[in-house]
């Protein structure tokens, strides 16, 4: 659905996107990136215009995941202002901020330049129309948060957790601060990933190696909508790794849990 009705004020910032989805999780490693990007591959599969924004300082995955480490963006000039060009793969278009800046320069910054380098990142990409901006968010809850809800008009937030315990309790944390008064963004709901394994030779059996139902259980806890499970699969770390997500290759069946997780989500 689109819900850009509740953006605060959508003549300022990113007129031309429709629906901002913030990506967020409590702890780091438990697949944000990996979500994000199959979730922009699959928005854009559905027919939509999307843009993925790796607004992650501490730990920029997108180029790897795309296959662009060491490329450095376009520029280009809008009225007089040096804008970025954000390149284009698998039919999203897509910016990180580890192709701008040197990744041990950024794990550095404090708080309030992590938090301004990240508003002038998102203010100065040449994103043009999107259907949808998906933005991979730091992990955690902190400042740039804070900046970045209050400069852009985030449409609503997805939160992503694997059912492990020390997970859920970063995750609820995530929940927590999106919750509260000041900040005002809706949240989508909750996505379990790394939910199960199940090996080729026993395709009727899942292992639940994290423990089973724990996002599951934290949505119905907050009453957030369950958006899904998604099971650990070898294919979705290679596809990471190899710079082609799983949505952007033939994997049908590993593909199905990022469309419905996708359809649960707009
Ligand atoms: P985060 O953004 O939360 O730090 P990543 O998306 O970078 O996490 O995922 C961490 C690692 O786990 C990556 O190597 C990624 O490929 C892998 N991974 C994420 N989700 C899955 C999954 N469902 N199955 C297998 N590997 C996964």
């Amino acid at each position: 659905s689109n819900t850009s009705s509740n953006r605060k004020d959508p003549k300022s910032v990113l007129p031309n996107v429709k629906n901002i989805i913030a990506v967020v999780s409590g702890k780091g490693g438990v697949g944000k990136s990996t979500v994000s990007a199959n979730l922009a591959l699959a928005l854009a599969q559905n027919g939509a215009k999307v843009g993925l924004m790796d607004a992650d300082i501490y730990g920029p995955s997108v180029p790897i995941m795309f296959g662009v480490r060491g490329e450095r963006p376009k520029m280009t000039e809008v009225n007089g202002k040096a804008m970025i060009v954000p390149m284009e793969k698998y039919g999203i278009k897509f910016m990180s901020i580890g192709l701008l800046v040197n990744e041990k320069d950024a794990i550095v910054w404090r708080g309030p330049m992590a938090s301004s380098a990240i508003r002038q990142f998102v203010t100065d990409v040449l994103w043009e129309d999107l259907d949808y901006l998906v933005i991979d968010m730091p992990p955690g809850t902190g400042d740039i948060h804070l900046t970045l809800v209050q400069t852009v008009p985030v449409t609503g937030a997805i939160v992503v957790t694997t059912p492990q315990d020390i997970a859920l309790a970063d995750a609820k944390k995530a929940v927590a601060m999106f919750g509260q008064a000041q900040i005002k963004v809706p949240i989508i709901g909750l996505v379990e990933n790394m939910a199960y394994f199940t090996p080729a030779e026993l395709p009727n059996n899942k292992y639940y190696i994290f423990g089973k139902d724990g996002g599951k259980r934290l949505a119905d806890e907050f009453d957030m909508n369950f958006l899904g499970q998604i099971p650990i699969v070898q294919s979705i770390r290679e596809g990471g790794d190899n710079g082609k997500p799983v949505m952007a290759t033939d994997e049908a069946i590993t593909k199905k849990a990022f469309e419905e997780f996708t359809a649960a989500a707009v």
